[in-house]
């Protein structure tokens, strides 16, 4: 199941990211969901204009499995980043 944490704002989540929510919620443990547009991000981060997500497995899962399961499921216009402590996944049409 998703797991939202406190604080996380959907306010203006392009809809493409949904994608990823549905994608990551048939992974077979729970998954935190720890920013959307919240959070301190890089300038120029794809965050701010509601286009990437920040995935995090707890439990018996594991981001890199995760990762996998994301990079393997969602169409090539999605990068799929395993940053250790978190699955960074953006939606960046080519
Ligand atoms: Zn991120």
């Amino acid at each position: 199941m998703i797991v939202y944490n406190k604080g996380v704002n959907p306010q203006g989540i392009r809809a493409e990211l949904l994608l990823a929510i549905i994608c990551a919620s048939s992974y077979p443990h729970d998954v935190g969901v720890s920013c959307i547009i919240n959070g301190e991000h890089m300038r120029g981060s794809l965050h701010y204009s509601g286009q990437a997500i920040d995935f995090d497995t707890f439990g018996e899962g594991s981001n890199s499995e995760l990762a996998s399961m994301l990079q393997a499921g969602l169409p090539g216009s999605y990068d799929v980043l395993n940053e250790h402590t978190h699955v960074h996944v953006e939606y960046q049409p080519k």
